[in-house]
């Protein structure tokens, strides 16, 4: 006998993982140029030259220094070296004590619903399209994922559908700008709204209403598009970090959390953070990549290899009669399905080697997404593929 709900989660992969699978043997079976695969988030530019030169220095510290267990929060110097970076770059006065070192957003989100959902039946509102791990880490935290769609015309939060939703009984919102699927970046305006909608909220229900601020893309932006940060305008912000992205290392599980001092109930939240990532086995984050960030804290992302594949993409599918949100950030590109059923639509790119994710797996119909974080020759010699399935559908 195993646990129910465990064994469904174990033996049901994510469509994204499925495709990708399914990529893998496909590329093995008729060769990988002739599979456009655009299944997956995994950086194409490579992780920073400092990245890999402080980690050859460190790994010439005497192994008990370096492969020693961490205080279960992080390493203090590390902790220390995020809050200078982030108060330098948003005139902010955080310290170490307010973050929570831990193995990328997924344990960030993770540890963060633990420590908010007081019990079973809480609410958390997600806004769709969302990323799907979202609903598996709230249910996991014993609360309910409340989906509540994004405004049509431009995928910004919509407020009043989010006030609709709003309940006793609701703990927190998420967020996720840069978005992933659709590369919106929420502009001020909707934050401060948003951030008007939770104060309101928290005052009529005598409740303190968080908004965890999942923020894996934050320097992947183009064309200078602002990325407000999030706690400067709502103060009950959690923000939940990584490097996978910004650094290009998702395989080494690094990011943070930050609880800042500003919250309500600040060092309770940050207490339950702990507590969380302890019942959850999430403490002492890889110590020598907590090293690592300490000494590239400020290393810029490389923004312009996916600007050059998402002018690309957007010129090439423009030009075929594709529709598509631009993308203000993020390296994924939300494409309207070419017949109402995007994961039949999903099902005919495929037999053209094109592998896109249906937007089912975010929540919504009618769109697939296309991950453009792959190497610029993909894009080129794809559209010939893009253009067929186009022209299959003209003449149906
Ligand atoms: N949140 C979003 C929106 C993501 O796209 C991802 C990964 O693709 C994650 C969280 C998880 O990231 P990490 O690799 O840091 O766990």
């Amino acid at each position: 006998m195993v646990n129910e709900k465990m064994h469904a989660l174990g033996v049901e992969p994510s469509a994204i993982r499925e495709l990708f699978a399914y990529g893998l043997a496909r590329k093995a079976e008729i060769g990988a140029e002739k599979v456009f695969d655009f299944s997956l988030g995994n950086p194409s530019v490579p992780a920073p030259d400092a990245v890999r030169q402080a980690a050859q220095e460190l790994l010439a510290l005497p192994p008990a220094a370096l492969h020693g267990y961490s205080p279960a929060q992080g390493v203090p110097s590390a902790r220390a070296a995020v809050a200078d970076s982030l108060n330098r770059r948003f005139g902010t006065a955080y310290s170490a004590d307010d973050l929570y070192m831990t193995c990328g957003a997924a344990a960030s989100l993770d540890i963060t619903f633990h420590a908010l959902v007081l019990s079973e039946g809480d609410e958390v509102i997600v806004i769709s399209p969302y990323f799907p791990e979202y609903k598996i880490w709230i249910e996991a935290a014993g609360a309910r994922c409340v989906e509540v769609p994004a405004r049509e015309a431009d995928f910004q939060p919509d407020i009043d559908a989010l006030r609709a939703a709003i309940t006793e009984r609701t703990r927190a919102v998420v967020i996720n700008s840069p978005n992933n699927p659709v590369g919106t970046v929420y502009s001020r305006e909707s934050l401060e709204a948003l951030a008007a909608l939770l104060r309101a909220s928290s005052e009529q229900y005598g409740t303190p209403l968080y908004l965890v601020s999942d923020e894996p893309y934050r320097e992947i932006a183009y064309a200078g598009v602002d990325v407000p940060w999030v706690p400067s305008i709502y103060e009950n912000t959690i923000v939940c970090y990584s490097y996978s992205k910004s650094l290009s290392l998702p395989g080494e599980r690094i990011g943070w959390i930050l609880v800042p001092p500003t919250a309500a109930d600040a060092r309770a939240v940050y207490a339950a953070v702990c507590g969380a990532g302890r019942a959850l086995g999430f403490v002492c984050a890889p110590v020598l990549f907590q090293r690592v960030i300490e000494a590239c804290v400020d290393e810029p992302s490389d923004v312009a290899a996916y600007a050059e594949n998402r002018e690309l993409l957007c010129k090439g599918l423009s030009d075929l009669g594709y529709e598509y949100i631009e993308p203000q950030g993020a390296f994924y590109l939300w494409v309207r399905a070419l017949e109402p059923d995007a994961e039949a639509f999903a099902e005919r790119a495929k037999a053209h080697e094109l592998l896109l994710i249906p937007s089912d797996s975010f929540g919504v119909k009618g769109w697939v997404r296309i991950g453009y974080c792959v190497s610029k020759d993909v894009i080129e010699r794809s559209m010939p593929a893009f253009a067929a399935l186009a022209k299959e559908y003209a003449q149906a």
